[in-house]
């Protein structure tokens, strides 16, 4: 069934159109080999840890890729946000879980959580854009992946009329918790798909921190250099 779906809709490469090999994902392999990838997990870079220094302690704190206004990482993260091709959270979970799980301080995370989605923007939009990364990199890590602890109380319009960027800043948006028991004295993974001025990090970290004994990493699809 999947063969013939694809002789009439063909996959293709979510950067540059061509259709996909039967071994290739999301990405053809030429835009895969493209894509600025950050290292920092491997080279203990702090540079997303620093964007929240003095505001949020994070244990550690990565990101999968470089973010650049109209670059190839812009695109992939439009379309997995806005024309519903999840299979891309899918496939960056995947990549970054396999990476993560070779890392001795993500090796002792408990459970991964989403930056979560107010309910109807989720029931609007069918999906948390997030989801599929976050559940990726849990079954990597071998923990458990929990969206109903962290919760958005408030919705934040997304502001679309300053510039192409203005839509992938962080939103300061509001957040809580539903209780405090089940994640005490855990490392908590949250996941996000891109930090920029980490107002969202923030946020959410504000919340979860009131659980007792818990450390808190992060983990996104990018970073807005
Ligand atoms: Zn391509």
């Amino acid at each position: 069934m999947k063969n013939l779906l694809n002789l009439f809709f063909p996959k293709v490469c979510e950067a540059c159109n061509t259709v996909l090999a039967d071994n290739e994902m999301v990405l053809c392999t030429s835009c895969r080999h493209q894509l600025p990838i950050t290292n920092f997990h491997f080279e203990n870079t702090e540079d997303v840890k620093k964007i929240v220094y003095g505001r949020v302690r994070l244990e550690s704190a990565t990101a999968l890729l470089h973010f650049s206004k109209k670059g190839i990482v812009q695109q992939i993260l439009h379309n997995l946000k806005y024309r519903g091709h999840e299979d891309i959270g899918k496939s960056l979970g995947q990549w970054l879980g396999a990476e993560l799980a070779t890392v001795e301080t993500y090796k002792d995370i408990d459970v991964v959580i989403p930056v979560p989605l107010y309910k109807s923007k989720l029931r609007k939009r069918g999906y948390n854009q997030v989801a599929k990364f976050g559940q990726e990199i849990a079954k990597a890590l071998k923990a458990d992946y929990n969206d109903t602890v962290l919760i958005k109380t408030k919705s934040t319009k997304t502001q679309v009329f300053k510039g192409r960027l203005t839509r992938w800043n962080d939103d300061g948006a509001v957040f809580d918790i539903s209780e405090n028991k089940s994640l005490t004295g855990k490392h908590i993974l949250l996941v996000d798909d891109i930090i920029t001025t980490g107002a969202t990090v923030e946020s959410c970290a504000t919340v979860l921190l009131k659980i007792d004994n818990i450390k808190l990493s992060l983990a996104t699809m990018a970073i807005a250099d």
